[in-house]
């Protein structure tokens, strides 16, 4: 596995891959990687004779009261984990070689990113736009993958690459859990153990939805009792539990046949905030 910190240098190794027709499929992450992450390489490898695995906790998308000092870190063995899964390369930025000087060049989409997690983290979707774009200038992959853990950020960034003419393919890839329901995530680690046990009411809540709107059951109804399932579980603070089309995030009161619809769900245990969603498609 070859590993790359300097941005020319895998500019370069990209160039000359493509220039040996070699196809680059490419997984951007910030790192601490769970099974989540490495389904997404091998998503990334069908079709593609090379993956790229980039690790960079992007500053730019933390709010100033996020956790981006708090994030949790471990190169090694992240190192460790994507080579066992066949990765080629894993592409290290620096966050002062990404940024050098004051940027005045950015990349954003507008109001899908404006609802669900963009309504409280003002700024997140711009950050996350323009360091997918700088690291597509960077890696050249002919495939990139996302997780559907963060579906608006998967839907923003099939919006940014449609509007902008980038070519590249979009595919997102489905949600990793935890034996107990829970999505995976980095920030899991950061859980106390009763916020931990507790925080399998996010996927239950959503399944429940899901099984409610497959019976016929009205939407707003359902997702009313999810909120209340949320609100009276200890240590749980509700941020949203919403449902809106996928993917171009329009306020649904209903399911309609043919759509999809995303449920999405955000919840704060103390410090630490959680996202998960199901996709449900009217039949
Ligand atoms: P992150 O490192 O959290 O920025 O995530 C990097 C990529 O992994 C994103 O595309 C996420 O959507 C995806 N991802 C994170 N957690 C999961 C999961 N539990 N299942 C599938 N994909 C995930």
């Amino acid at each position: 596995m070859e590993k790359i910190y300097d941005i020319k240098a895998m500019q370069q190794r990209a160039e000359a891959l493509r220039l040996a027709g070699k196809r680059i499929g490419f997984v951007p992450t910030m790192g601490y990687l769970h099974e989540g992450h490495l389904s997404l390489l091998d998503e990334a490898k069908k079709g593609c004779d090379i993956t790229v695995l980039s690790i960079f906790v992007n500053p730019t998308q933390f709010g100033p009261n996020e956790d981006f000092n708090r994030y949790p870190r471990d190169l090694q063995r992240d190192m460790a984990l994507a080579e066992t899964r066949g990765t080629d390369i894993v592409f290290i930025p620096k966050a002062e070689d990404m940024y050098p000087g004051e940027p005045l060049a950015a990349v954003e989409v507008s109001r899908i990113t404006e609802v669900l997690c963009g309504a409280s983290r003002k700024g997140h979707f711009r950050g996350v736009t323009t360091v997918v774009s700088k690291l597509f200038n960077i890696v050249k992959p002919h495939v990139a993958v996302f997780g559907q853990k963060d579906a608006q950020q998967a839907a923003v960034i099939m919006k940014m690459v449609q509007d902008l003419n980038i070519d590249i393919e979009i595919r997102m890839a489905p949600i990793v859990r935890e034996a107990d329901g829970l999505a995976m995530s980095s920030r899991n680690v950061r859980l106390r153990p009763e916020d931990r046990r507790n925080a399998a009411a996010l996927s239950r809540a959503l399944f429940t939805i899901r099984d409610q709107l497959q019976k016929g059951k009205p939407l707003l109804e359902t997702l009313e009792a999810g909120r209340r399932a949320i609100r009276g579980t200890p240590g749980a603070r509700l941020e949203y539990l919403e449902a809106r089309g996928f993917p171009d995030m329009k306020a649904r009161d209903e399911l309609k046949t043919g759509q999809d619809i995303l449920i999405a769900i955000a919840v704060h245990f103390s410090d630490v905030r959680l996202i998960d969603n199901v996709i449900v498609s009217g039949s």
